[in-house]
């Protein structure tokens, strides 16, 4: 197998949501695999700077707010400034909150389809007119979830915005692949990071949840490696369209 096909020496990534859990794992398996990376985040991501410079790759930080579109033209612009342009996206900043249906409340279902479904659309939208005027192609990845596959409970806006961004890959994809832009996205089973502390906190959940993974382990951050890598890459080429589970077989079963 050629290394040159996981080889992104030389390319840059927005990653979105990396200073902590699964964007963080994903910023430096790129950084790892020699990619430049810009990443938007709320709060400082002061680790992930030190790990993607310790990995010899630059790390440019961007703080934006993307519960709004406001920043959307400048994160493209301070990426295109620092590398010259753009050669993968990962739209991996996401919000989830908890509640019955029967009292969910507006601002639940606004605040998480704001961020995980509004922004992943006009962030992508703005990155690919980028890549249209580079002329090349790119990669976008996108972060599903198994509730991109399965209706979970007391998670209505997650459900929905997970559930969108499956379908949302598999249109841009159908209108993209033919510019050379690959959209696919990677749906993480249930991961040790913040977004699931609340899970593994409750010790009835964190053993229900644990008995029915194949795997028979929460995934790591580090799981994610491996499959952020190929999406980005050369590997991944004819890929369009996918949502890939990284999920410790919990689909299969
Ligand atoms: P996490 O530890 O809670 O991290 C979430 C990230 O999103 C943080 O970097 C956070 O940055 C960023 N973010 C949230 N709201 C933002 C906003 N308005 N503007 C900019 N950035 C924002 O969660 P995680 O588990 O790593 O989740 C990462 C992604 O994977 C999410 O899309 C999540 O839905 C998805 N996912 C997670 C699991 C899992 O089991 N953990 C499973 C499936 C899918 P700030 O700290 O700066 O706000």
């Amino acid at each position: 197998m050629p290394a040159r096909l996981f080889d992104l020496t030389g390319k840059s990534a927005i990653v979105t949501g990396c200073n902590t859990g699964l964007g963080a794992a994903m910023a430096i398996a790129l950084a790892e695999a020699g990619c430049g990376i810009v990443g938007v985040n709320r709060s400082d991501p002061a680790d992930t700077r030190a790990r993607v410079e310790g990995a010899g790759q630059r790390f440019v930080d961007v703080r934006a707010d993307l519960a709004a579109l406001d920043a959307v033209d400048s994160i493209v612009a301070a990426s295109v400034e620092a590398f010259g342009r753009i050669d993968v996206l990962v739209n991996n900043a996401g919000i989830i909150r908890r509640n019955d249906a029967l009292t969910f409340s507006e601002a639940d279902w606004d605040a998480v389809i704001d961020v995980n479904l509004k922004s992943v659309f006009f962030l992508s939208q703005a990155v690919a007119r980028q890549f249209v005027r580079q002329g090349a192609g790119g990669k976008i990845i996108n972060v599903a979830s198994m509730l991109s596959f399965q209706g979970g409970i007391r998670v209505a806006s997650y459900t929905a915005s997970k559930s969108g961004v499956l379908g949302l890959t598999r249109l841009l994809a159908n209108e993209w692949a033919a510019k050379g832009i690959n959209v696919n996205a990677i749906a993480p089973g249930y991961m040790a990071t913040n977004n699931t502390a609340a899970l593994r906190d409750d010790r009835e959940r964190n053993d229900e949840i644990l008995a029915r993974i194949p795997a028979g382990r929460w995934g790591a951050p580090d799981d994610l490696a491996g499959p952020v890598v190929f999406l980005a890459s050369p590997a991944s080429d004819y890929v369009h369209g996918h949502t890939l589970a990284v999920d410790g077989g919990w689909l299969a079963r």
